[in-house]
């Protein structure tokens, strides 16, 4: 009872989600026709082979029926022995046609895939940081794997099914007609049978097929976040292992339960459409043979009815399992689709101009900014949840204003969360302001190209992420036609050179996730080293929190004194030595400048700096790490 009130309920809600998807299904085929346009000469030809195909196919019964009627009105043996050659003939070319549409069809599949495939790469890079934010890696993984393959379906199995199915199916009939109209009119009689559960199965599995895909993309996510070491290590200190995996056993119970539900479900499908043939093939016989035994049929004609009977409910039934996969693939086509109609918040302009040369300002005017919601950078089904968060953030900028002169060192100080890393984060245009303008060297970051921003600004994160590469492809990030001697000057400059030395490969050492593992400090001075080969002019410096020994922290001061020279520099300080020797130095607090000047004017304010620094900054003059650099190296910009 309960289990036949749960098909029920299920059965509704599949058909309404097939209501709701409807008309999506249409633009959806708007637009894989334009992807497929580029490939329409081969699919032209393609066309051509099905109809020659389906030529042959109707040929060998009718010439089988002949045989049949040379035998038995006792014709001579030649006859027959040319007709089976003919027939032989037939077989081979089919066979030789049947290869040659099978290598256009993977050719026109696979092309599809090359094409989605890179269009999705090239569109996700260009998403704003927001988006990786939000999105979880591994659904994003899968839309370019599993739902790339599951759209070429489409192309390479079923659409060429489709088309030289149809063409099959219409001359099959076309001769039936000619042969006996009445037995054909009565073997046609079955045809609502096919047509009709196909048509309900389609929507079904569909909505199975979608089911499916989501629950496989979740694990895949699951998979590659808990198997990464950090998630691993966060499940062994704080996780449930057991919840875990239950967790996991869940929807990999559930995935199975779809699997045996669509074989069932097709298999069930194909067996009624088999019997269905066989009856009405016993139709044919019976009738036809009553029609010949009248003398108003040829026997001839009896037997090709029924090799064409045959030939009629094969493409029939293939037809109806390719609607079946053309749903599904449709529904990948859909996912994919989903991703590249993700516009992108930040977008160069078309028009866009070049930071000018020399030494360039840094300007904040009266920005104000809160963090986009949800539902503008991301994709519910990327982040796996119901429906994305509309709520636009607070705001976490209240009017910013300051100007960084060329050259020179701006120090952003106060306590956290105050909104110094998102000031940061607006200078390379992570995101956008909602108020207000950032400008480097005067020009508005919104009308400045990509390429010149990421040649003019450098930013070094507390963490510096390196790629599962070697140290030289780490560095060449950077600036790709560094030469050897290059990267060893900046490796010395950022006191790394002994370190690359020493290890088993030397440049070519693995670094980064599964790598050689750097330290803290090293991992630093390696984002240090890239600065330096990038030489930008403009540097945004968020100083590491975590404590590092005395060597490394010296190495990494000294390196970045090295790497600011000269530099404009925006600094979310945490060392005292770098608030000192900055030439302004603003407290953020609350989204809102509330002091600015140097270290000693603004000691001598005995404001909220003062404050700051008696809590924060004093004790490293004491005893903190900062205190072993010499003071001189901490004072890269001052002229
Ligand atoms: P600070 O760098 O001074 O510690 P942040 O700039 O990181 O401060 O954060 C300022 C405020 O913005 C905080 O309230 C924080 O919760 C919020 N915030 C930071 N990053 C995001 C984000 N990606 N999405 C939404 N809110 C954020």
């Amino acid at each position: 009872m309960s289990m036949e009130t749960t098909a029920w309920t299920q059965l509704h809600s599949v058909m309404n989600a097939q209501r709701e998807t409807r008309p999506l299904a249409r633009a959806t085929l708007r637009r894989i026709a334009g992807f497929a346009r580029p490939h329409r000469r081969r699919i032209v030809r393609f066309v051509l082979l099905s109809v020659a195909t389906a030529l042959l196919a109707v040929a060998t019964p009718v010439l089988a029926g002949r045989v049949v009627d040379a035998i038995v009105s006792g014709g001579d043996r030649g006859t027959v022995v040319r007709l089976a050659l003919l027939i032989a003939g037939i077989a081979i070319a089919e066979a030789a046609l049947g290869m040659v549409g099978r290598l256009l069809s993977a050719t026109l599949g696979e092309g599809l895939i090359l094409d989605l495939r890179t269009a999705v790469f090239d569109h996700v890079q260009r998403m704003p940081v927001a988006f990786f934010t939000r999105t979880r890696t591994g659904a994003l993984v899968s839309r370019l794997n599993n739902d790339v393959i599951g759209a070429q379906r489409a192309f390479s199995n079923t659409l060429s099914g489709v088309v030289g199915n149809v063409v099959t199916l219409l001359l099959t009939l076309v001769v039936m007609v000619a042969l006996s109209w009445q037995i054909t009119l009565l073997a046609l009689v079955l045809l609502p049978v096919f047509v009709v559960p196909a048509r309900r199965m389609g929507s079904r599995m569909a909505k199975l097929q979608r089911e499916a895909a989501e629950l496989n993309a979740a694990m895949g996510t699951r998979m590659t976040e808990r198997f990464s070491a950090p998630g691993a290590t966060l499940v062994k200190l704080f996780g449930r292992p057991g919840a875990e995996s239950a967790e996991f056993a869940a929807r990999a119970d559930r995935v199975r339960d779809i699997g045996v539900r669509t074989a069932m479900a097709q298999t069930a499908f194909i067996t009624a459409l088999t019997l269905v043939s066989a009856l009405a093939l016993a139709l044919v016989y019976g009738l036809g043979g009553w029609f010949a035994l009248g003398g108003s049929l040829e026997p001839g004609a009896v037997v090709s009815l029924a090799l064409l009977l045959t030939r009629l409910y094969a493409p029939l039934t293939s037809l109806a399992g390719a609607r079946v996969e053309v749903m599904s693939a449709l529904v990948s086509f859909e996912r994919v689709f989903e991703v590249l109609d993700l516009r992108p918040l930040i977008e160069e302009k078309p028009d866009a101009r070049a930071v000018p040369e020399g030494p360039v300002s840094v300007e904040f005017t009266d920005v104000r900014f809160a963090y986009p919601s949800a539902d503008k950078v991301s994709l519910a089904s990327l982040e796996e949840v119901a429906a994305l968060d509309t709520r636009g953030g607070t705001e976490v900028l209240r009017g910013i204003s300051f100007r960084a002169e060329p050259g020179r060192t701006v120090a952003l100080v106060g306590s956290s969360g105050a909104g110094k890393s998102t000031i940061a984060s607006l200078l390379p245009r992570l995101y956008d302001t909602d108020e207000g303008t950032v400008r480097i060297g005067g020009v508005d970051v919104r009308d400045l190209s990509a390429e010149s921003m990421r040649e003019t600004l450098g930013m070094v994160t507390q963490d510096g992420h390196l790629f599962h590469e070697s140290v030289r492809a780490n560095l060449l990030l950077a600036r790709h036609d560094a030469d050897e001697d290059d990267l060893w000057d900046v490796l010395r400059r950022a006191r790394l050179d002994d370190l690359v030395r020493s290890l088993p490969d030397g440049l070519d050492t693995v670094v980064g996730e599964r790598g050689y593992r750097l330290s803290g400090g090293e991992r630093q001075r390696m984002t240090i080293a890239r600065l330096l080969l990038a030489r930008q002019r403009v540097v945004v410096l968020d100083e590491a929190t975590a404590h590092l020994d005395n060597t490394s922290e010296a190495a990494v001061q000294e390196a970045l004194a090295e790497a600011l020279e000269g530099r404009t520099a925006v600094v979310i300080a945490h060392r005292l030595s770098t608030v000192r020797s900055a030439d302004l130095i603003l407290v953020v607090e609350a989204g809102r400048i509330v002091e600015r000047g140097t270290h000693e004017d603004l000691l001598a304010a005995d404001g909220r700096y003062a404050e700051l620094y008696r809590t924060q900054f004093q004790k490293q003059g004491r005893s903190g790490p900062s205190a072993v650099i010499p003071r001189e190296a901490g004072e890269p910009t001052r002229l």
